[in-house]
């Protein structure tokens, strides 16, 4: 069981100022911030992270909505990160989305869910290194990848 997850406040939460109000949620639940950034994702990085979807219908959809704007990665410790992390933020779609859940209380819509949490700790890792580099991650909080 890895300590890590990797959570992207998306273009939609940013727009709607909920940057504070997301991370409160997350620190609150016990998660404590490693590192994090604003960052414009263009269409070959997004299209990168989102790889494993490439082949669905909405992929252009995706990549159109990730890079609509900034998006702010942060690298997240607690433990069981990936499954509590996944249990606080909620399903993909709103709707069916627990009360309480930062989906349930800030999400539009399936595609516009204002945050991304990692779904393992095979993927936590790859996609932490998807915005954070080796260097910096060990500069800033000691973490070795
Ligand atoms: P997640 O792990 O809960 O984020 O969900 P998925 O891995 O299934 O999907 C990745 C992201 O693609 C979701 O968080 C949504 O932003 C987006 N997405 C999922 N399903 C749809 C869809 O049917 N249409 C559109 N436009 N976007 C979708």
């Amino acid at each position: 069981m890895s300590n890590r997850t990797l959570a992207i406040i998306k273009p939609d939460g940013i727009r709607k100022n909920l940057i504070g109000q997301i991370i409160t949620k997350i620190t609150e639940a016990g998660f404590k911030v490693k590192a994090v950034k604003m960052v414009k994702l263009t269409k070959d990085s997004a299209a990168g992270f989102y790889e494993v979807h490439k082949e669905r219908a909405f992929f252009k959809d995706l990549l159109d909505y990730m890079t609509s704007g900034p998006c702010v990665p942060i690298a997240l410790e607690k433990e069981n990160a990936v499954a509590d992390f996944r249990k606080l933020i909620g399903a993909t779609d709103p709707a069916e989305a627990e009360d309480g859940t930062i989906r349930k209380l800030y999400a539009a819509s399936k595609a516009e869910n204002v945050i991304h949490g990692s779904d393992s700790d095979e993927n936590a890792a790859i996609e932490i290194l998807h915005f954070f580099s080796r260097k910096e991650l060990l500069d800033i909080s000691g973490y070795q990848f």
